[in-house]
């Protein structure tokens, strides 16, 4: 069967399946704070063209960057309305139509320059945003299912699923082939997405966001995110031997120092840190994050969020051989680059303030996380190559264990005999999430109304 072929079999399946690309199960309530919804605005996940609460078509022609200051979440934006002319100006997004007037932008003169308001619930009947000069802004009421984006919840839980019977029915070379097919379709949606973003910000913002939220896997995504987005590489390259204290102190890490209580191998780092960021603080004050957008729970020390900002903040600063890498280079390069990155403290500490110990030096990227940015940037970024380096990457093997593969796993194989192969290759790997994605995830019946086991046998038919 021809390689290509299985990407468009597997889409064939989902549309037979009547599976949307967008998540059905996503009816449960969920908390999204505004700094999430800000990030998405910001990538342009909500799309570019709205139909505006009057009626009027809404174009983005420019999405704005962060602001610094007091006042409105974007600026320098810039908005068609009703297809006239472009407005210059800010945009602010809420969750709630009425955060408008809750907060007092009504009567805040920094607000009078908002061209666009965009929320994602309403109070019934009309409501108006309207500006200290009395002038009404705009408004895009976003779609409830746009809070719903690409983080699932309603998580099936890890037992075998009715599809299992089927799929031990098919022989292992079709099995094979459908997760090929379903990796591939994963593969092809991720280099959407990262084409959208460099439409969006440019290739190089693209790739450093996204090696950022690589980096972040999986606790921290959004912190590393909301970093990338807040301090662009554009910024940082303007000043790179003062990356990593925009980053340490953007990201919360830096407090004033009493370096006495600080252990003696971490005082020098944190001085310099600090002197480089108080002369910063203030200019960068509004972009810091909260405290409680970092998540601490279950991490092991090696993968401790400093450690990770450490290794961001040594690949901006040679953006550009890395740059080259992921867009000339082969993956072997690009992992061998990756892991063989070096920084004296960071090869010695966990965290700004926690030294190894008895554990040695400790790369650092390490093979996991290098393989992450692989199969997350480098391939996305290369699938207009995708035959020629298909092959390696169907026999990369899985440095450590998915816990999301293994139940996506254990829901579709339970006891099947080659389950542990599917989930040694990352290739397979991915293949096993992108279907667990598009039918557990969007399953509301406990598999009794899952398109998938009807589809296999259409599988080997098709
Ligand atoms: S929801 Fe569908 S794909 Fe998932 S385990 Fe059940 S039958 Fe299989």
């Amino acid at each position: 069967m021809s390689a290509p072929f299985l990407l468009e079999k597997y889409r064939a399946l989902l549309e037979s399946a009547s599976v949307r690309e967008t998540p059905l199960l996503l009816r449960v309530p969920r908390a999204h704070r505004e700094i999430e919804l800000q990030a998405r605005w910001f990538n342009g996940d909500f799309g570019r063209e709205f139909i505006g609460a009057d009626g009027r078509k809404i174009e983005i022609a420019q999405s704005g960057v962060w602001n610094h200051e007091a006042g409105p979440d974007f600026i320098e934006a810039a908005v068609r309305v009703g297809g006239g002319s472009v407005r210059r100006g800010a945009i602010e997004l809420d969750t709630d139509a009425r955060d408008w007037d809750r907060h007092g932008h009504s009567t805040n003169p920094a607000y009078d320059g908002v061209v666009l308001h965009v929320f994602f619930t309403a109070p019934r009947g009309e409501y108006f945003t309207r500006t200290s000069r009395n002038e009404f802004v705009p408004q895009v009421r976003l779609p409830q299912e746009a809070l719903d984006g690409d983080s699932p919840v309603g998580l099936a839980p890890a037992r075998p699923g009715r599809c299992c019977g089927p799929l031990r029915e098919l022989p292992s070379g079709e099995i094979a082939a459908l997760l090929e097919g379903a990796a591939r379709h994963r593969l092809m949606l991720k280099a959407a997405r990262l084409e959208r973003l460099a439409r969006v910000h440019g290739p190089s913002e693209a790739l450093f966001q996204s090696v950022a939220i690589a980096l972040g896997y999986k606790e921290n995504k959004l912190p590393f995110q909301l970093l990338a987005q807040r301090l662009p590489l554009a910024r940082l390259r303007r000043d790179p031997d003062h990356c990593a204290a925009l980053l340490f102190g953007v990201a919360g890490f830096l407090h004033a120092p009493d370096l006495g209580k600080y252990p003696p191998g971490s005082r020098a780092l944190l001085r310099r840190l600090w002197d480089d960021w108080w002369p910063l603080r203030d200019e960068m004050a509004r972009m810091m994050l909260p405290a409680d957008a970092w998540k601490w729970r279950g991490l092991r020390p090696v993968n401790h969020p400093q450690r990770r900002l450490g290794a961001l903040a040594v690949l901006a600063s040679g953006w550009p051989a890395f740059q080259g890498l992921l867009k000339r280079g082969s993956a072997a390069e690009v992992k061998a680059f990756l892991t063989g990155l070096g920084d004296e403290f960071w090869s010695a500490h966990y965290t700004l303030d926690t030294p190894l110990g008895g554990q040695g030096r400790v790369a650092l990227i390490g093979e996991t996380r290098a393989v992450e940015i692989l199969a997350n940037v480098f391939y996305p970024w290369r699938s207009g190559e995708i035959d020629q380096w298909w092959d390696a990457y169907a026999k990369t093997r899985s440095p450590l264990g998915n816990r999301k593969a293994a139940t996506a796993a254990e829901r579709l194989f339970g006891g099947h005999s080659d389950k542990k192969k599917f989930l040694s290759l990352v290739a397979y790997q991915q293949g096993l999430l992108q279907i667990y994605e598009d039918f557990c995830l969007r399953d509301d019946s406990d598999c009794a109304r899952c398109p998938f086991p009807e589809q296999l046998p259409r599988w080997i038919g098709g």
